[in-house]
């Protein structure tokens, strides 16, 4: 899999670009706080980089990368629900790229997520139901039902009625609401084996308590499996402030495979696994090569053959080093 496939250069940077805009109008006047770090709650942190206006630093402690001072929680989600940015996503860029999302990364995911919820879940409940926290357009939810229909009942919880109106044109089964107001009743018989969230904790004002929200909607023993971006991973560590992932208002929080333990045993949760399957990272720096200041990197990639440089990216998935980390967790 190669970025251009799912993130087109030209329209991701159409996209950053509004992103930018966006930030003057809706964080400009925004009051802001300090706040403790986002994984371990300690308040020792050094600054690293600030970019469009946003300070980011990092905890002294477990290392996780977040936005301090943050805006506060009204400005983002009046720039969730309101800003242009976040409509060109929606409108342009979802839709030019969910084809490939589908095959590429989206199909994939189900698949994984099938083989972990087969050594993970405790045998019992017929049927259990899997919820998909920030459903969207409904495909991931789509394609796990279509591999597991006979095994589990896949539900998706979406608070855009626009989102919300496609899942139930794809015949889903969507509980209208964001995932703080869910209440048993939403969910066939009030129980939920697993919860699975796909790149949503980096952007969130407050992750602590999205965990504890993730647990109430949990069994006992129930399954949460997340997606996130690993500071530790490659390309962020390479790129730094120049990485196109680092691109506030958007992504505040950046746990490693260590924080996000500290963070999920502090709301109630018990790490299974985490791992980093990224594929991107190798890719990700060779378009950005003039960005990279670290000239071992810069010769490698210059150099290398396209098999070492797969073999590089190996390395970082098995390593823990890819940007992109996949956890598993029981509730506790
Ligand atoms: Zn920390």
């Amino acid at each position: 899999m190669k970025e251009e496939e799912i993130r087109p250069t030209a329209l991701f940077d159409q996209y950053l670009a509004l992103a930018e805009q966006d930030v003057f109008t809706y964080f400009n006047e925004a009051p802001r706080q300090i706040i403790p770090c986002p994984a371990c709650g300690n308040n020792n942190n050094t600054p690293v980089f600030r970019k469009t206006g946003f300070k980011y630093v990092e905890c002294n402690t477990c290392k996780t990368l977040f936005v301090n001072p943050r805006p506060d929680e009204k400005s983002f989600n009046n720039y969730y629900t309101n800003s242009p940015s976040v409509q060109f996503w929606a409108t342009h860029f979802y839709k030019e790229t969910e084809k490939a999302r589908r095959e590429l990364i989206i199909r994939p995911k189900a698949i994984k997520v099938g083989q972990l919820l087969e050594r993970y879940l405790k045998p019992g409940t017929e049927h259990p139901v899997i919820i998909d926290i920030g459903a969207g357009y409904g495909v991931f939810c789509e394609e796990l039902g279509a591999l597991h229909k006979k095994d589990y009942t896949v539900m998706g919880i979406e608070p855009s009625p626009a989102l919300q109106e496609i899942c139930r044109q794809k015949k889903l089964q969507v509980i209208p609401k964001f995932l703080e107001e869910v209440v048993p009743e939403d969910i066939n018989g009030g129980r939920c084996a697993a919860a699975t969230s796909f790149e949503l904790l980096e952007h969130l004002y407050n992750p602590g308590a999205f965990i504890r929200s993730c647990r109430s909607l949990l069994d006992k023993g129930g399954i949460l499996i997340l997606t996130t971006l690993s500071w530790d991973g490659f390309d962020l560590q390479v790129l730094g402030e120049k990485s196109k992932s680092i691109n506030p208002p958007h992504h505040i929080n950046f746990f490693t495979p260590h924080s996000v333990r500290l963070l999920l045993e502090m709301n109630g949760f018990r790490l299974l696994e985490v791992t980093t399957p990224g594929k991107l990272d190798v890719d990700i720096v060779m378009k950005q090569l003039p960005d990279v200041s670290c000239e071992f990197v810069r010769r490698m990639f210059a150099k290398g053959d396209i098999p070492t440089k797969e073999r590089f990216q190996e390395f970082l998935q098995n390593s823990l080093m890819s940007s992109h980390m996949m956890i598993v967790a029981e509730r506790q």
